[in-house]
């Protein structure tokens, strides 16, 4: 792999001192542009949508932000898939489904804890719709999730019942893809959730953080990022792709 070879790259430029290894080793100290992503890469990105972007039903602070960013970054993959957040009407992840409950409180559901969110990226909306400056003239493939209404999914793999499968991982494999570089909103849902997912399922992951933003619901950013973190999801910059 490119970015096995630009790691092993750094490694041997590091080597001869132990605290500059170990700051290689977290992937903090790599040079711009060291990443190249090939052929068994794919660039993911998740739910750039109205919804999610100032205007919308939940907007991700600075969401918009993460468009030119993304845009650049997918001249970078020969692979890239899209996700959409695609609710039924009165989806079990809105509060308003819920009596008495308000957004951002939580209720049980069957599968465990549950976030409940305004209305938001109702199948067919405008407010569903990907972010019209989005230009991903290659993408290969769009992932529609959170379409049952009892169930929500903030992962591109698997749903949040922990079962149901989108078939990405499957589309990933059949492709012979074997890395995923995560992009998009937000960054302590959808976003770690997905890279979380990838390495469950055995692909390696980098979040490119510049081209996320965050919720942060309750110390959630920083939650998700040691748990990224924990399950060896690489953190970095897109002037780190080349
Ligand atoms: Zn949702």
């Amino acid at each position: 792999m490119p970015a096995d070879a630009s790691f092993e790259f750094s490694r041997r430029i590091f080597l001869g001192s132990t605290a500059a290894w170990l700051v290689a080793g977290v992937g903090a100290a790599r040079a711009a542009g060291t990443i190249k992503p090939g052929p068994k890469s794919a660039l993911i990105v998740v739910d750039v949508q109205n919804c999610f972007i100032d205007g919308g039903t939940l907007p991700v602070k600075g969401g918009a932000a993460v468009v030119p960013v993304i845009n650049k970054l997918a001249a970078s993959f020969d692979n890239i898939v899209v996700t959409q957040d695609w609710h039924t009407p009165g989806h079990a992840s809105f509060a308003s489904t819920h009596a008495g409950k308000k957004p951002f409180e939580t209720t049980s559901m069957p599968y465990g804890t549950q976030v409940l969110w305004p209305d938001h990226c109702v199948q067919g909306s405008d407010d569903a719709a990907l972010h019209k400056d989005l230009k991903l003239p290659t993408a290969g493939l769009i992932i529609r999730k959170g379409f049952r209404k009892d169930v929500d999914s903030y992962s591109a793999f698997v749903e949040a019942d922990n079962k149901t499968k989108t078939g990405l991982a499957g589309y990933l494999k059949e492709r012979g893809v074997d890395t995923v570089f995560v992009t998009g909103l937000a960054t302590d849902f959808c976003v770690a959730w997905t890279a979380l997912d990838a390495r469950k399922l055995g692909f390696t992951a980098y979040v490119i953080e510049d081209a996320t933003r965050a919720i942060d619901l309750n110390g959630s950013l920083a939650a998700a990022w040691k748990k990224m973190s924990e399950a060896g999801v690489k953190r970095i910059q897109a002037s780190d792709v080349a």
